[in-house]
C-alpha cells in the first residue's frame, strides 16, 4: 500500500473526472492522499473534498508563499480548523522568481507568512507540509527562530546534500516526486536520503513521471516514483513502499 503525501485533487484539472482519479489511485494501491491547500479558498475546498472521500483524502490547511504579496490573513486559516485537518501547509518560501534580485520586502512577506503558519502548527500540535525553492538559507533560519520545531516535511525536495543534512538534523522528512524519473540532480541526491526520512508524493497535477510526462499527473503514478527511488537506492520496491508508508503514518498521526 502507498500514501500520496502531497497532491492537489481539489484543482480544476480534476473537475470532470475526480471520482475516477480517486478510484484509479485505489486500484494502483495508493489508498490515501494528503491534499494541501494553497490559499484560503483552496483550504476551504480541501475540507469539502475530504468530507466526500473520508479515509481516502486528508486535508491540510495552508497558504503558499506565492500568495504572500496579497497579505493573506492566517487568522482566517485558523478559523477553518477542524478535527479532520491532518497538517498545516503547504507553506514555506519560494524565491525562484527573485533570482538575481534583492527583493527584500517580498522575501520578508514570505518569511512572515511562513512563520505565522509554523506557529499555527505548533499551537494545534500538527505537522507542517513545507515548500522550499531557492530559499534554503532563510528557510532554516525561520525554523530555528521558533520556540520549538514542529514536525514536518519538505515537500518536493530539491536541495543538495547540505540541505539534506540540515533537514536530517531537525528530524524533518523529505518528499520526492515524479521528477525523480528525469532529474539528474535528484538521481544524485536520492541515494543519500536515509530511508527513515523519505516520503512519496506526486504534487499532482504537476511533475508527472516518465513515461507520462506532458500529461496531467495523478496519485495512481506513485508506484512509478517508488520504483525509480527503489532502483536508485538499490532496494526492493516492497521495502520502499512499506517504509515510506510507515514514515507517512509516523509524521501524519491522524492517518489510519
Ligand atoms: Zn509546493
Ligand atoms: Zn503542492
Amino acid at each position: 500500500m502507498y500514501i500520496d503525501t502531497h497532491c492537489h485533487l481539489n484543482f480544476s484539472q480534476y473537475d470532470s473526472d475526480r471520482a475516477m482519479v480517486v478510484g484509479n489511485a485505489k486500484k494502483a494501491g495508493v489508498k490515501q492522499c494528503i491534499n494541501p491547500g494553497v490559499d484560503l479558498h483552496s483550504s476551504q475546498e480541501v475540507l469539502e473534498l475530504a468530507k466526500l472521500y473520508p479515509g481516502v483524502i486528508f486535508p491540510a490547511l495552508g497558504i503558499h508563499p506565492h500568495e504572500a504579496q496579497h497579505d493573506p490573513d492566517v487568522q482566517k486559516l485558523d478559523s477553518l480548523m477542524n478535527d479532520q485537518v491532518i497538517a498545516i501547509g503547504e507553506c514555506g518560501l519560494d524565491y525562484f522568481q527573485y533570482k538575481g534580485e534583492q527583493a527584500l520586502g517580498k522575501k520578508d512577506k514570505q518569511k512572515r507568512l511562513f512563520d505565522e503558519q509554523l506557529r499555527l502548527a505548533l499551537r494545534h500540535n500538527l505537522p507542517v507540509i513545507m515548500h522550499c525553492r531557492d530559499a534554503y538559507e532563510d528557510f532554516f533560519t525561520v525554523l530555528d527562530a521558533l520556540p520549538s520545531l514542529p514536525k514536518g516535511t519538505i515537500h518536493c525536495f530539491s536541495g543538495g546534500l547540505q540541505e539534506l543534512r540540515q533537514a536530517q538534523a531537525r528530524k524533518i522528512f523529505v518528499g520526492i516526486d515524479g521528477n525523480v524519473t528525469y532529474s539528474k540532480q535528484l538521481s544524485l541526491t536520492v541515494p543519500s536520503i536515509p530511508l527513515s526520512m523519505l516520503l512519496l508524493e506526486t504534487d499532482a497535477p504537476y511533475l508527472t513521471p516518465v513515461p507520462h510526462r506532458g500529461e496531467r499527473n495523478e496519485p495512481k503514478y506513485i508506484p512509478l516514483i517508488a520504483k525509480q527511488i527503489a532502483q536508485l537506492k538499490g532496494i526492493t520496491t516492497k521495502v520502499l513502499a512499506d517504509t515510506t508508508t510507515t514514515n507517512a503514518q509516523t509524521l501524519f498521526t491522524s492517518l489510519h
